[in-house]
């Protein structure tokens, strides 16, 4: 499932509009978050310790030198991070890392009635 948030406020608008050219299972394998609900629903999924603070958690990842995005606590490697003009992926996770990453899959699909 994949979560967007912290999206341009275009962003629910134009994803209505591309929706209806996409199958049903990708439809549903996608949620837009709205800014005024992504704390809420973030911090159903993921330890607030987790969410960098640019999306309202607590984490600055000082020993990263303050990068959330490219730092491998919390969830967020489970995650493809899409800033405006780059992709980055990442595939080399260590079997800890994977096994962390399953409990936290199954726990975001056992909410996502919630994030609908
Ligand atoms: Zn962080």
């Amino acid at each position: 499932m994949y979560l967007v948030v912290n999206a341009p406020g275009f962003f629910p608008f134009a994803w209505r509009l591309v929706k209806g050219f996409l199958d049903e299972k990708t439809q549903k394998s996608v949620k837009v978050v709205s800014k005024a609900e992504q704390y809420q629903i973030l911090t159903e999924l993921i330890d607030v310790e987790n969410i960098p603070s640019f999306l309202g958690g607590k984490c600055t990842c000082d020993e990263f030198g303050g990068d959330c995005m490219t730092s491998d606590k919390g969830p967020w490697s489970k995650f493809e991070h899409v800033p405006p003009r780059w992709v980055k992926k990442r595939e080399d996770l260590d079997t800890r890392c994977i096994e962390q990453l399953e409990r936290e899959s199954r726990m975001i699909q056992d909410n996502q009635e919630a994030v609908i």
